[in-house]
C-alpha cells in the first residue's frame, strides 16, 4: 500500500505515477467496519466488507452506548440521514444503597444505542432502509462516492503478504448453509474484526483476550414502565451506584426503531458483578438455556432462568431500590464477561497494507466509555492518512497513544471499582478522569515507546 500523500479522493498513484483505485477490503461489519466503510466511501474509495455473521443485518442487543466525542464527530462529519443519533443526559448523579442522591454534577453526555448507530451506519454505507430512519432520510447517492459491497456470511481465516497486495482467505456461506473456501486480493485490509480479531491473532498471536474477573449484566426497561422514583433518577440522567464488588449505572437510551421521543425511550442498566474465573457460579451464569457453556456473551433471551435467579439472589439486595426495580422489570437480561485486550504493538502491518482499528487494535473495559469512539477515531484517522491530510507518523502516534493510555486506564479504574472498597469520592474522581475528552487527555510518556520505528 502506498503511504501518505499518494491518495486523493479514492485514487492512488503508483510509484510510476499511474493512477489506480486501491482495492480495500474491510473485515468485520459492526460499528468499526461501518465507520471505516462510510468514511472511505465518502472520500471516493471502493470497499468490499466481509462480515462473518450469516444474516445480512447483525442482531441488535438492544443496549446502550455512551456516545463519546469521536462518535459524535463521526456522525457530524459523515452522516447523511439527518437522524439524531443520541439522547442527551445533562446530569450525573450518584445514589447510596437506600436510593438517596449523595452526589450530583452537571455534565452533558450523549447516550445512543448500538442498534440505532448500526442502522444509521448501514444507511450511510450501503443504503439499507429501515424504520430507524424515521425522522431522517435514506442518504442521497453522490457521484464522488466509492462503490460498496457488504458480504455477510464471510469468515476470514487467513491473510498472506503477497508483495504489493494481501491475499485474504475466507469461508463464504452459501444459501444452503454450506461453506466454500474463497480468496480475494486487496491493496489495503482494514481489520475491524473486534476484540477476538482473527487478523490480530495472525499478526501478533501473543496479544490475548483475558477475563478480568467480573461480568456485566445488562438489560432495558421501557420508560413507561419505570416507577416515578426510578424515572426521577434515570430520565436524562447518568445515574451511578458503587458498592462492594458491585457497580451499577443506568441511563435513558433511544427506544424502538431509534425513537428519541420522551415516553417511548428505554431505561438501560449496566450492572457489574464479580464472578471469579473457574468458579461454579461463573459456569452456571455462562451456561445458556440450551446447556451450552458460552465464553464471553449470553445474548438476550439465552440466559437460563436459574442463572438469572442466582444473579438476583447474589446481588439484588445490594442495589438501590430504583436499580433493583430495573433488574426485576427487565424481560431479556444478557451477560458479557469483561475482558482485556492489550493494544497490539502497532496498528499498521505488512508494509502498511493492513490496518487494525477499533476493538481489533485494543479492547477497552467498558468503564472507559470509549470503545465505539476509538473505532470512530481510528476510521477517521485512517481516511485522513490515505487522503494526505494527516501524515503517517501522526496517524500512528495518535491512534496508538490513545489505545495504550485508555486501555491501561480502563484496567485501573475497573479493578479499583470491583476489587477495592474505596470512598465514593474516589470513584467519582476516577469517572471524571475517564471522561476527559481525547483532545485534552495528557498521555503518559510510556505510550510513545517504540512508535517512531513503526
Ligand atoms: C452484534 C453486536 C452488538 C453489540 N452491541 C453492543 C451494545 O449494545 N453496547 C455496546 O456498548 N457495545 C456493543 N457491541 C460492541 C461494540 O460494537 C464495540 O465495542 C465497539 O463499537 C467497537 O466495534 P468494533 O467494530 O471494533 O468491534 P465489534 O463490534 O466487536 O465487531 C467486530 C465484527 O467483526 C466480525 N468478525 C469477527 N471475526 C471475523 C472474521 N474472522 N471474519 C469476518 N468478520 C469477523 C464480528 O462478527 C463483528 O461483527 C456490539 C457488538 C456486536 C458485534
Amino acid at each position: 500500500m502506498a503511504t501518505n500523500g499518494t491518495h486523493t479522493n479514492g485514487v492512488a498513484h503508483n510509484s510510476d505515477g499511474v493512477k489506480h483505485k486501491p482495492k480495500i477490503v474491510i473485515v468485520g461489519g459492526s460499528l468499526g467496519g461501518l465507520f471505516a466503510g462510510t468514511a472511505l466511501k465518502t472520500h471516493g474509495y471502493d470497499t468490499i466488507l466481509l462480515e462473518r455473521n450469516p444474516d445480512n443485518l447483525l442482531h441488535n442487543q438492544g443496549a446502550g452506548i455512551v456516545a463519546g466525542g469521536d462518535t459524535i464527530s463521526f456522525f457530524e462529519r459523515y452522516d447523511r440521514t439527518g437522524k439524531p443519533v443520541a439522547v442527551p443526559s445533562y446530569k450525573r448523579i450518584y445514589l447510596n444503597q437506600k436510593g438517596d442522591v449523595i452526589h450530583e454534577q452537571a455534565q452533558r453526555q450523549n447516550m445512543t444505542s448500538w442498534d440505532l448507530s448500526y442502522y444509521l451506519l448501514r444507511a450511510n454505507y450501503d443504503r439499507i432502509d429501515s424504520a430507524y430512519l424515521e425522522g431522517g432520510k435514506l442518504p442521497e447517492v453522490r457521484p464522488t462516492d466509492g462503490e460498496v459491497t457488504y458480504c455477510s456470511g464471510c469468515t476470514v481465516t487467513a491473510i498472506e503478504d503477497k508483495g504489493d497486495q494481501v491475499l485474504i482467505s475466507y469461508l463464504r456461506r452459501g444459501e444452503d448453509g454450506k461453506e466454500e473456501a474463497t480468496t480475494i486480493l486487496a491493496d489495503l485490509v482494514v481489520a475491524a474484526d473486534g476484540p477476538s480479531s482473527t487478523i490480530r491473532k495472525i499478526l501478533e498471536p501473543e496479544v490475548e483476550r483475558t477475563y478480568a474477573g467480573y461480568v456485566v449484566i445488562r438489560g432495558t426497561v421501557p420508560e413507561q414502565e419505570g416507577s416515578p422514583e426510578a424515572l426521577e433518577v434515570f430520565r436524562e440522567r447518568f445515574c451511578f451506584f458503587h458498592g462492594p464488588a458491585t457497580q451499577n449505572l443506568t441511563y435513558t437510551i433511544a427506544g424502538a426503531n431509534g425513537t428519541t421521543e420522551p415516553g417511548e425511550r428505554l431505561l438501560n442498566f449496566v450492572w457489574y458483578a464479580n464472578f471469579p474465573a473457574s468458579s461454579p457460579e461463573l459456569d452456571h451464569l455462562m451456561t445458556d438455556i440450551s446447556g451450552r457453556r458460552r465464553h464471553i456473551t449470553i445474548p438476550p433471551g439465552h440466559l437460563s432462568a436459574s442463572a438469572w435467579e442466582m444473579v438476583k439472589k447474589l446481588g439484588h439486595d445490594k442495589l438501590p431500590p430504583q436499580m433493583a426495580e430495573m433488574a426485576a422489570k427487565t424481560t431479556a437480561p444478557f451477560v458479557q464477561c469483561i475482558t482485556d485486550v492489550k493494544p497490539a504493538s502497532k496498528n499498521l502491518w505488512m508494509g502498511d497494507k493492513v490496518a487494525l482499528i477499533g476493538d481489533a487494535l485494543a479492547g477497552f473495559r467498558p468503564h472507559t466509555v470509549a470503545s465505539t469512539s476509538q473505532a470512530a477515531f481510528d476510521a477517521m484517522g485512517l481516511v485522513e492518512w490515505l487522503d494526505g491530510s494527516t501524515d503517517r507518523q501522526a496517524f500512528v502516534k495518535q491512534t496508538m497513544q490513545f489505545a495504550r493510555e485508555v486501555q491501561a486506564m480502563g484496567v485501573r479504574i475497573g479493578d479499583r471499582s470491583q476489587f477495592e472498597d474505596l470512598e465514593i469520592k474516589e470513584y467519582i474522581e476516577d469517572r471524571n478522569f475517564a471522561s476527559i475528552i481525547r483532545q485534552e487527555r495528557v498521555y503518559g510518556k510510556w505510550t510513545e515507546e517504540g512508535l517512531d520505528v513503526i
